[in-house]
């Protein structure tokens, strides 16, 4: 009598689960797609997004680069807290040099604190799937999405492919299918960086993945479980203008003598040789176009300075200043404070759990993103410095 209630119970349970389950979601990044592209590229696709479901401003977390933002939107938890505190910095402990150009220190689990989104979904019976993005070609916590591409393995799908591989994912018989997509897309960042936010190749760039995006759109619309799918385009921080004029220069204010190491023009994070820390603070004190702290001493906001790995010394430049004594080849950069507006990132999402044209009026911020997926996923989430309630504003009322 008790064993025939648990079945029943059991089976109860399942098709609740299943019936939980019913939604799917694409999330897509475009590696630094401003927030503002939409308003001043050709981008038809991004405002019928708008009009169909929600749009709203993304903050970044410090630093606003790829690497430590990508990582974030995955697992909800700022750089400071899941360890890829920079694109490159120094590992204190085994006095090695994290860069994301190292395979063997980019492909070493033990950088990568917390859980990402497709360990969480999976962990708790769900199929998740990842075309490239940042963590998803590395066995965190011993696993990886169900399917996921190497980052590594050349040559990279190109951007068509990388469509139809997420529409081939969507297509799956249903046992197969994974409930969640995540694809990654090197472009507008590539030609921000080149030809700078105002370049004509960026709003080439960007209307190029308006219209792949458009493209997708209507692809995942011929599926069978078009009606279930919540489609959502963003990405991991801005692009602002850099010139080759404006620059800081490391040597002309800091002894030689006194640093280990400098990672990065923007932020730079300075390793000290020992006992140096003041002399570089002071001598950095009132030097116009940055701003100098000590790791402990970095403002709350930028939520930055606790991980051992980051530098003693984190020099912020000015919006389009760089700290830097090399060339600046490049017309456009990003990692600056991520509360300036340059650095903000394009949100857009539609599907059945979104409000149909909504703009919401405050940014919000990028770590909110890993409790919104598990939300839509309907999992717990893992523990993670985001808050569900700062984006439930964007969900029709009824999920
Ligand atoms: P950045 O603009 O310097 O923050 O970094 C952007 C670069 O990161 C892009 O040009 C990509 O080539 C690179 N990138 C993106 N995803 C990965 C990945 N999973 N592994 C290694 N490099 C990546
Ligand atoms: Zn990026
Ligand atoms: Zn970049």
């Amino acid at each position: 009598m008790r064993k025939s209630l648990i079945v029943c119970l059991l089976s109860l349970f399942c098709s609740v689960a299943i019936a939980a389950n019913k939604h799917y979601v694409v999330v897509v990044s475009l590696d630094g797609i401003r927030w503002d592209y939409a308003q001043f590229y050709p981008t038809p696709f991004f405002h019928s997004m708008a009009k169909m479901g929600v749009e709203a401003i993304m903050r970044p977390s410090f630093p606003s680069k790829t690497f430590p933002n990508h990582y974030t939107l995955a697992t909800g938890l700022y750089p400071d807290h899941h360890g890829i505190v920079a694109n490159s910095f120094l590992d204190r402990v085994r006095h090695r040099h994290y860069s994301i150009g190292n395979s063997v220190t980019r492909n070493d689990t033990s950088y990568y604190k917390g859980e990402p989104i497709w360990n969480t979904y999976q962990r708790q019976g769900g199929k998740s799937a990842c075309v490239y993005w940042v963590g998803s070609d590395i066995p965190i916590n011993g696993s990886h999405p169900d399917s996921y591409l190497s980052y590594e393995e050349a040559p990279l799908l190109t951007f068509s492919q990388r469509v139809d591989r997420v529409i081939d994912l969507l297509s799956k018989p249903e046992s197969e299918r994974p409930h969640l997509v995540m694809a990654y897309f090197e472009e507008p960042d590539h030609s921000g960086h080149g030809y700078g936010p105002q370049g004509r190749q960026t709003a080439n760039a960007v209307a190029l993945m308006d219209s792949l995006m458009n493209e997708l759109y209507n692809r995942i619309q011929k599926l069978p479980i078009a009606a279930d799918v919540d489609f959502i385009v963003t990405g991991d921080h801005g692009m602002a203008s850099v010139e080759p004029f404006r620059t800081v220069s490391i040597k002309a204010y800091l002894k030689k003598s006194w640093i280990n190491r400098t990672d990065g023009d923007v932020p730079t994070l300075i390793y000290a040789n020992p006992g140096c820390t003041d002399s570089i603070v002071s001598a950095l004190k009132g030097v116009p176009h940055i701003q100098a702290w000590k790791k402990n001493e970095i403002p709350a906001y930028l939520h930055y300075g606790s991980n051992p790995n980051i530098g003693d010394v984190v020099v912020l430049p000015d919006i389009g200043w760089l700290f830097t004594d090399g060339a600046v080849g490049q017309h456009g950069t990003h990692g600056f404070d991520p509360t300036f507006n340059d650095m903000q990132v394009m949100f857009r999402a539609i599907g059945p759990d979104f409000k149909t044209g909504y703009t919401k009026q405050e940014p919000f911020r990028n770590v909110d993103i890993y409790s919104l997926l598990a939300h839509l996923l309907n999992v717990k989430p893992a523990p993670n410095d985001g808050d569900i309630t700062e984006v439930e504003d964007l969900l029709n009322p009824s999920k």
